[in-house]
């Protein structure tokens, strides 16, 4: 059984508790961060840190946390799990309230909570073979860019992908595509990679970031445009990025394959370089 954290304590899994009326259950008026733990250490842990803050700052929460109690008791939790290989998901709401439409004027206590879960990073099976990926219309709100577990349209489009044989969503929003349903979506032609401009219609994920610099460093060219279904579909290859799936290759969009219809040379250099960067920055 796992050990949880809840408001400052461990506990059991099945003994910790939130309220009711907490409004993160009531509205989603609630916040996350995932984590990817490797070897038992975490990756890009200040920069995850630094977008929950950034998320905080928008919705206007009661700042509370200060990384470095971030940091002890994810680090407790990975101890007291044993985890080697997964993540840890962190989740702060805006805390306890009467039920109303109307936020709290005065700031509330967030609730913080936090457990790991054990995956496969790194020896993925969907990473060697690559993903299948359905588009759908994007009918998520227009604050996409801060990381709320207002996640039900996601949640909708990664069931309806998976019920018709395909591994995830691609969301297109008045043609072009956005991101995936957990992740950040990417195109290669020649030796030019694309992936959406980052504004309110898309996360800004972590991973993203640190995908730039390695792009860089073997030499590609990045370029941020909007990207439309054929140019989707026309690509060499084309990837997906998030904290767990880290650099995963997307094999065919809708009907259309992608290049062989297997793992390409820079998709499969760019995850052995970002695994690599990610593995000497962890911490
Ligand atoms: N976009 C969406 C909608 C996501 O949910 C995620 C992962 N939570 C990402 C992008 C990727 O972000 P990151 O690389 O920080 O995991």
């Amino acid at each position: 059984m796992r050990q949880v954290y809840v408001n400052g304590e461990f506990k059991k899994e099945d003994e910790a508790k939130v309220s009711v009326f907490d409004r993160g259950l009531l509205f989603s008026d609630s916040l996350y961060e995932v984590t990817t733990v490797i070897n038992g250490k975490l990756i890009d842990f200040n920069n995850h840190m630094k977008r929950l803050d950034r998320s905080m700052t928008e919705l206007k929460f009661k700042k509370l946390l200060n990384h470095l109690d971030i940091l002890i008791f994810h680090r407790k939790l990975i101890e007291l799990n044993n985890l080697k290989e997964g993540m840890i998901y962190l989740q702060v709401t805006r805390g306890v309230a009467d039920r109303s439409f109307d936020m709290p004027k005065d700031k509330i206590e967030p609730t913080v909570l936090a457990f790991t879960q054990e995956k496969k990073i790194i020896d993925s099976e969907s990473a060697k073979n690559g993903i299948k990926v359905m588009t759908l219309d994007d009918m998520r709100w227009k604050r996409c860019d801060i990381k709320t577990t207002q996640l039900l349209y996601a949640s909708m489009a990664k069931t309806e992908a998976t019920e018709k044989g395909f591994d995830d969503a691609w969301m297109l929003r008045e043609g072009y595509v956005t991101e995936g349903s957990s992740s950040n979506a990417w195109i290669i032609k020649g030796k030019i990679i694309m992936t959406r401009q980052s504004d309110n219609l898309i996360l800004s994920g972590i991973t993203r970031d640190v995908i730039f610099k390695c792009a860089k460093d073997l030499g590609y060219e990045v370029v941020t445009k909007n990207i439309t279904l054929p140019d989707a579909q026309s690509a060499s290859e084309a990837f997906i990025t998030s904290a767990t799936a880290c650099v995963m290759p997307v094999v065919k969009i809708n009907a259309s394959q992608i290049g062989d219809g297997k793992p390409g040379k820079f998709v499969t250099a760019l995850r052995e370089e970002y695994i690599k960067q990610a593995l000497e920055s962890s911490i």
